[in-house]
């Protein structure tokens, strides 16, 4: 393993995507509907396939994106950034966010710059930040009221975020809303960090792959449409969390021309170009999505409507159970505190140095429930915050949510 690799070889969803298939337990564990994801897009997919479709549709495509995809995008976050943005230079599809996340962070990040992240972070970002030779600098959000059980109470220290900001930092990564906690950042929040990108000169990275999935109450901002920040905002998102089809591994990146061409250099000398049906299909759908956005018919109003109940479900069945949740305000993940019902447990069988992963697998073998450490979203220094905690994944059919309350009754 080339050195630059050395400290990476841990990774959760390998090690957790292997334990379902040893167990094969009820599956709150990565993060996936277990149902049909929307028709639209499958039915678009299958359309690319028919003979009549130009053979070209199974070749490959442009390497910064397909033509059609990349202007139904720039048509879409045109309205939502309230700026024409160009399809041609300012979009880049990708394999997955993953793809943009990795092209974002190695063409921008080189060595002696510093990156803040965010705690807890999606797991990829750290490493992705050490790869390139960057220095990650890390800032926790932290329950202001432990009384409060929503994701809102859980904010960050100004004075501590600004003294992360000097002349070293090249970046910060944000994600709202954010896994695996679920909090969305609000408008004041945004405005601190882009007023400390813009005074420190600062580029953000900002993943928003869970942007349509913001409940009742709150509201998805983009910072890249704050004033003076498209021109230092890379933007992320997700065709598998935007239509839950998280297998077919299309991604996005959209900011100014400047930075986009940035991660065209990083992807072409990468994977090229991303598979074409897939794109074709996507920005058949995407042209459709566009005609009723923000109205009762469109695919993500519904999408919300229908996952709000399933985070009630679960809210509910880890409270009957004796666990105390965080409800989120988005995305679809939930982290629970298992500590009230440690007594019931009996982790000495565990090895692992977190008491989250004991518990997490012990749950698993015992009683066929599996869900996600959270601590593996944590920097080395700071994963003791996270081991009272368990995360669920609750994007998934009522007959599974209804056997996990089963589950965790019986084990009470
Ligand atoms: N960012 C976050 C916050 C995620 O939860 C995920 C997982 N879906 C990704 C990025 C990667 O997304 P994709 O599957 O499109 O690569
Ligand atoms: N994003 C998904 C989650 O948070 C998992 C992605 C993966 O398997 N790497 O559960």
């Amino acid at each position: 393993l080339a050195n630059k690799y050395n400290g990476l070889e841990k990774n959760v969803w390998v090690e957790f995507i292997d334990l379902n298939a040893k167990l094969n337990p009820l599956n709150l564990g990565q993060g996936f509907p277990d149902f049909m994801p929307a028709e639209s897009v499958i039915k678009e997919l299958a359309k690319s396939c028919e003979k009549e479709a130009s053979p070209l549709l199974h070749q490959y495509t442009r390497s910064m994106g397909h033509p059609r995809l990349v202007k139904a995008l720039a048509k879409l976050y045109s309205r939502l950034i309230g700026r024409e943005i160009n399809g041609m230079t300012e979009v880049l599809i990708s394999g997955g966010a993953y793809g943009s996340l990795f092209c974002a962070v190695m063409s921008n990040v080189g060595p002696g710059d510093e990156v803040i992240i965010i705690e807890p972070f999606y797991d990829c970002y750290d490493p992705l930040v050490k790869l390139a030779g960057g220095t990650p600098r890390y800032i926790s959000l932290r329950s202001s009221d432990p009384q409060d059980e929503s994701s809102a109470s859980w904010k960050l220290d100004p004075a501590e975020l600004r003294s992360l900001f000097n002349t070293k930092t090249k970046a910060i990564i944000l994600n709202t809303p954010n896994n695996p906690l679920g909090k969305v950042f609000t408008r004041e929040e945004l405005t601190q960090i882009a007023d400390l990108c813009k005074e420190f000169d600062v580029m953000v990275i900002s993943d928003e792959v869970y942007e349509w999935l913001v409940y009742e109450g709150q509201e998805h901002v983009r910072i890249a449409s704050f004033e003076g920040m498209w021109d230092r905002t890379i933007t992320i998102g997700s065709a598998g969390k935007t239509f839950s089809l998280t297998g077919w591994k299309l991604g996005w990146a959209y900011g100014p021309a400047h930075l986009i061409n940035n991660l065209q250099v990083a992807q072409q000398n990468c994977v090229y170009t991303c598979q074409t049906p897939g794109q074709e299909a996507l920005a058949a759908a995407l042209e459709l999505e566009i005609k009723k956005l923000g109205s009762r018919d469109s695919f993500f109003y519904k999408m919300v409507t229908d996952l709000k109940g399933r985070r009630d479900m679960m809210t509910r069945a880890c409270k009957d159970a004796g666990m105390i949740p965080i409800v989120p305000e988005g995305g679809y993940f939930m982290i629970a505190n298992w500590r009230p019902l440690e007594s019931k447990t009996n982790l000495s069988d565990e090895k692992d140095d977190c008491a989250d992963y004991r518990f997490v697998k012990w749950l698993a073998k015992t009683w066929k429930l599996l869900g996600i450490p959270p601590s593996a979203f944590y920097s080395k220094e700071h994963k003791s915050q996270a081991e009272d905690y368990i995360r669920f994944c609750f994007y998934k059919k009522t007959d599974t949510l209804l056997k996990a309350d089963e589950i965790l009754k019986q084990w009470k």
